[in-house]
């Protein structure tokens, strides 16, 4: 069974950790203090690596290294074709290193081996190639003023920004935010997340070799409330951007707001409902809002986490979305076939039992799962509940773990009302076969993306964001060079006086 594979010695990894050092000015250095802490398997809580600990002192120094990058060095003034030149060997470089950037997004992770290697890795590749492409294509305006005058406008790098990123896709969220940051001309300090720091640098060493000069991506890994709250608070850095949790993001934003108003981009939590009509294909259904809440253990922003169903069709769909649960094959991510592997951390996996109890508690009907699976690492197994109501805890607050919460509906006016009864606004699944639900759905639903008969569907032109509390601004597309630019208006005179 799975829980007996799971008491056999984790698979090792085909990787060497080569990089655990703060990457300033374009070297790999110690923290001053020389402080580390350890990053963990979450296959089994051990020790991978010893990290360099970043703080202030730290943030400092990378900070002041992107400054002089962008006011003395050759990357905000080079043509546009060189820094896409550079963009577009990186991307080859990481395509080469599939495999090893793979290997260390799992382990670090936990995430499915093949889902690194064979989606994401890939999708990394094709987001740097995508932002290359944007590299050469950035406008400004001529402005039709009145008077005699000839205006543009200027589209400029804004100058340092401050990036801090969370742990569920540790590769894909550095390439979100590093991507339209270089193709603008901008210089970056960039904090990975504490419990995911290993991946992010061994592409940020990629860069360099690709030619990126020295000072334009500085790299420091440690905590939020010290190296994340230096970056955030720092009077140097010129833009934030940030995702993560929704508490945190206010506290980022206010910490930019009292220190020099630099302008912030967040990307924050969500509750996202997934929507099942009356006329849907049941098993399509099932296994598509089974794939919007499970993938990637459930740790998404935009997870699936309300699966609002029809009551004509509510009790067929939860008797098979629990078959679906059951046959979900969880274990060691770097075998082949997994489905599921362990929880980021000790404390998600206290979380996510925690949020399982509140709803057997609340009421809500256990249909599976419900514990931990196997002795050690951070597993848990798939969990349904079904009769979840809207008040209850699970159905408000994101679990951020593979339990699914499936609620009923009568009729489309309530279900936009329920749906939309939350602060957050990130994002939402439509399972419909007509065309006016279909549309009715995606012009009520309050939510930066609305996906039709599929979901998590990532590509790199679409922009993503939140409405309400799940964020400000979008990344992804042409909307995120927006970001990473500043406008200027230069007005002449068309005759001189
Ligand atoms: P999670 O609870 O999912 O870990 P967080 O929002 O706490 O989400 O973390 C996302 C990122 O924000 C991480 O890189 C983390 O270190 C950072 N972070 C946490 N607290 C702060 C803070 N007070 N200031 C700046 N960054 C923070």
């Amino acid at each position: 069974s799975t829980a007996t594979a799971l008491e056999e010695e984790p698979i090792k990894p085909a990787v060497q950790v080569e990089h655990t050092q703060l990457l300033i000015g374009g070297k790999f250095v110690d923290a001053l203090s020389g402080k580390t802490f350890p990053t963990l398997d979450p296959r089994t809580g051990e020790v991978i690596a010893h990290v360099a600990e970043g703080h202030s002192e730290d943030v400092d120094r990378a900070v002041a290294a992107a400054r002089k990058a962008f006011d003395q060095g050759p990357w905000p003034k080079m043509t546009a074709y060189e820094r896409q030149r550079i963009l577009l060997r990186a991307a080859d470089l990481l395509e080469k290193h599939n495999d090893e950037l793979a290997a260390l997004e799992t382990w670090d992770n936990g995430k499915p081996y093949e889902q690194s290697a064979q989606i994401e890795i890939p999708m990394l590749v094709r987001l740097f190639r995508y932002y290359a492409g944007w590299a050469d294509k950035i406008h400004g305006m001529t402005v039709p003023a009145d008077g005699q005058y000839h205006v543009q406008t200027l589209h400029e790098p804004i100058g340092v920004a401050g990036q801090i990123i969370p742990w569920n896709f540790p590769l894909l969220m550095f390439a979100w935010k590093v991507g339209p940051a270089l193709a603008c001309g901008n210089t970056i300090v960039l904090k990975t997340a504490e419990q995911t720091p290993l991946s992010a640098l061994y592409a940020a060493k990629l860069f360099h070799e690709a030619g990126l000069p020295e000072g334009v991506l500085n790299m420091v890994s440690g905590f939020g409330p010290t190296a994340g709250a230096a970056l955030a608070s720092h009077m140097d850095v010129d833009k934030l951007a940030f995702t993560g949790s929704t508490d945190t993001g206010k506290v980022v934003l206010e910490l930019a707001a009292r220190s020099n108003l630099k302008p912030v981009t967040l990307e924050l939590g969500g509750k996202s409902p997934f929507i099942v009509c009356e006329d849907a294909d049941v098993d399509q259904a099932v296994e598509l809002a089974h794939f919007a809440l499970f993938f990637n253990q459930g740790q998404c922003c935009c997870a699936g986490s309300r699966t609002y169903v029809h009551e004509r069709v509510y009790d067929e769909f939860v008797e098979k979305a629990k078959a679906r649960a059951l046959k979900r094959i969880v274990g060691d991510p770097f075998k082949s076939g997994i489905e599921q592997g362990p929880q980021i951390d000790s404390e998600q996996f206290e979380k996510i039992l925690k949020y399982i109890r509140s709803g057997v508690q609340s009421g809500a009907t256990l249909e599976t799962g419900g514990d931990r699976l196997g002795s050690k690492g951070f597993y848990v197994q798939p969990t349904v509940f079904s009769n979840v109501e809207d008040g209850m805890l699970i159905a408000k607050e994101e679990i951020f773990g593979p339990v699914q919460s499936i609620l009923k509906f009568k009729d489309l006016d309530e279900v936009i009302e329920r749906a939309n009864n939350t602060r957050y606004g990130l994002a939402a699944g439509v399972f419909t076969k007509n065309i006016d639900t279909a549309n009715t759905l995606t012009r009520a639903l309050r939510v930066g993306t609305v996906w039709v008969n599929c979901f998590d569907t990532f590509d790199a032109a679409i922009p993503f964001g939140g409405y309400k509390m799940s964020g400000q601004g979008r990344e992804k597309g042409e909307y995120s060079l927006k970001n990473y630019l500043q406008v200027k208006a230069v007005v002449t005179p068309l005759k001189n006086p």
